[in-house]
């Protein structure tokens, strides 16, 4: 579909950040250790998708946080809205520790059923399993296998590849074979970046080579350019984000409006990486003496995070 606004094309793809709490305080979290400072209003945030809806064919959505089950009644306002709006794919990724109370994780798993949750990533790793109890997990896959029918994976995170021999990696094909009884599907998981936490504990693990200073945005994986947007993000605070920078917030305005004016080229930074790319965004960090160096990160997209949060302060 070709919407109005040429640089929006067909919106295939929705990401809700239900929350930035965690029950965990994992070594390979790409957020680290920020604060919890909000969680989205689910009747907003479903009212947002139905308006999407109308003008765009929406593949998939994924509810995620921190720990989006913090919040469960939030998480099925917006899919009861994905299945009423016939969107074919409905996500959640969950590390399943968010209640200790054996009641609740069965009316939650009933509640997700219900929602129209078709298709569950289940984090199971070492990491994880560090701060939350696999038998906590255990009791929230029991609930699943009663009241659950949709799609239901297990989702490791791996230190480089699943292949790499490492005490992480081994460590996390044990937290696997904890659920084998189970025979649950496995998905191929995660292989962890070098951001926040991982950066700090898993250093050893990253190596560390030149800016790729060819780099533009849409070479890597999961990342379009910013005249060509089809998937957004909606932030637990209501930023409404195609990629790093956000075009504005579903607490101030509608969706369609928003989406409308979008022009990627009134923001300096998202305006310098479509015209030069990478280096274009160091042209404007370094005219604008911001202290961010890109020789210190890993990527350019780590390095465009940073730019875009020091935007935010
Ligand atoms: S450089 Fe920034 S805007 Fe471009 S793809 Fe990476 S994170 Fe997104």
């Amino acid at each position: 579909m070709q919407y109005k606004n040429t640089y929006i094309k067909n919106i295939q793809r929705v990401e809700f950040t239900i929350n930035n709490s965690c029950t965990g305080r994992c070594k390979h979290c790409s957020e680290g250790s920020q604060p919890a400072t909000h969680h989205l209003n689910g009747e907003r945030a479903a009212e947002v998708l139905k308006e999407l809806a109308k003008d765009h064919k929406i593949d998939s959505i994924m509810t995620f946080g921190g720990e989006a089950l913090i919040y469960p009644e939030t998480v099925c306002q917006i899919h009861q809205v994905a299945k009423e709006c016939e969107i074919p794919t409905r996500q959640l990724i969950t590390n399943g520790c968010f209640s200790k109370n054996r009641e609740r994780i069965h009316q939650v798993a009933q509640m997700l059923e219900e929602s129209g949750v078709n298709d569950l990533l289940l984090s199971v790793d070492c990491f994880h399993a560090e701060f939350l109890p696999l038998e906590w997990e255990k009791e929230f896959v029991e609930a699943l296998r009663r009241y659950y029918k949709g799609r239901f994976r297990l989702q490791p995170s791996w230190v480089g590849s699943e292949e790499e021999d490492n005490p992480y990696n081994r460590k996390t094909k044990e937290c696997l074979a904890y659920f084998d009884e189970f025979h649950v599907e496995r998905n191929e998981g995660d292989t962890i970046f070098p951001e926040g936490n991982a950066c700090i504990y898993l250093a050893e693990y990253f190596e560390k080579k030149p800016m790729n200073y060819a780099f533009k945005c849409g070479d890597a994986l999961y990342t379009t350019p910013l005249d060509r947007v089809n998937e957004l993000v909606i932030d637990c605070n209501g930023d409404v984000i195609p990629c790093n920078f956000p075009i504005g917030n579903i607490y101030e305005e509608d969706i369609a409006t928003m989406l409308e004016r979008y022009n990627p080229y009134d923001n300096i930074f998202s305006k310098a990486l479509l015209e030069d790319g990478i280096v274009g965004l160091c042209n404007v960090v370094k005219a604008n003496r911001i202290p961010i160096d890109p020789e210190d990160y890993y990527s350019p997209c780590a390095f465009c995070k940073a730019v875009a949060a020091y935007g935010k302060k």
